[in-house]
């Protein structure tokens, strides 16, 4: 056991593409991950201390693995005199996460001032004014959301890029647009899923990393990925050659199975795609391609 956690799992801090992710993950028991280059969390897990300074949360799914820390979040926030935080979640799952927010608060006799703000899929909100978040489809079998993280560049146009800073600026002022918007994806994650997904949100092929579930992995677990909308290995295999992703870290493994046991099937994916995986474990978190014969 570390902490409360099952022998080899529990917290795990990895850097992915140059992006920091800190958290948990075990299917049915507890996900969230903390992004600090964003200052957001992902899901609210059971809302360990540590996660109380972030006011920004994407919450994916009303799952109490994903979502327990919901209340505690709020209260503990109101006690320590912060700010309620911004908690996206589903447009369908609001009025109940609203609700319990409300008996929270009655039982509590205080107010926390939290709201839910629905995240509908194609919409997207500026967090800052280099990022952008754009809210995904999902597919699991209550209504889910996926997110987007997106870095916002305004670019000098291609024609202009000879011009001195006063004629751009003498450009600007007679009204002329001199830069234009692009977009880059950092890192897109769709919470719990089934394989549905990746026709549902294309966009996960392109983001710099992927962080997505891969809750079973053996070849008896097929119908049972199938059954709860959980993606298998299986899934990730079939469409290795369409994953542009710098780094794949592939989470939320069912305790069915342990940690070496993981670190094996995933040594099965193809190449070219088995080294850009990384797997959200309480490991070192190097990639698990094949390891060099010792010198
Ligand atoms: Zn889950
Ligand atoms: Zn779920």
């Amino acid at each position: 056991m570390a902490g409360d956690y099952p022998a080899g799992r529990g917290r795990v801090k990895l850097e992915a593409a140059g992006l920091e992710i800190e958290g948990v993950s075990i299917a049915g028991h507890e996900s969230f991950y903390k992004l600090p280059a964003f200052r957001c969390l992902l899901e609210f897990g059971r809302a360990p201390d540590d996660v109380l300074g972030y006011a920004t949360i994407c919450l994916t799914h009303g799952h109490l693995d994903h979502a327990a820390g919901l209340a505690h979040h709020a209260s503990r926030r109101r006690l320590t005199g912060l700010p309620p935080a911004r908690v996206f979640a589903p447009e369908e799952a609001v009025p109940d996460l609203e609700a319990w927010l409300a008996i929270s608060q009655r039982l509590e006799s205080v107010d926390y001032g939290a709201h839910v703000t629905p995240a509908v899929p194609g919409k997207h909100v500026l967090l800052r004014r280099d990022l952008q978040l754009t809210f995904l489809p999902g597919r699991h079998r209550v209504p889910t959301v996926g997110y987007l993280f997106s870095e916002v560049r305004h670019k000098l146009d291609e024609e202009l890029e000879g011009l001195s800073g006063q004629e751009i600026a003498a450009l600007r002022s007679g009204g002329r647009q001199v830069s234009h918007r692009e977009e880059i994806p950092l890192l897109a994650y769709p919470g719990d899923c089934g394989p549905e997904i990746f026709d549902a949100a294309p966009e996960l092929f392109r983001a710099r990393v992927l962080l997505i579930e891969c809750s079973f992995l053996a070849p008896d677990d097929r119908d049972r990925a199938k059954e709860y909308a959980h993606i298998h290995l299986d899934d990730i295999a079939a469409r290795a050659s369409l994953f542009e992703n710098e780094a794949i870290v592939l989470t939320h493994f069912s305790l069915r199975y342990r940690p070496e046991e993981i670190l094996a099937a995933l040594e099965m994916l193809p190449a070219g795609v088995c080294d850009r995986v990384i797997p959200f474990l309480p490991l070192p978190a190097a990639p698990v391609g094949p390891v060099p014969p010792p010198a």
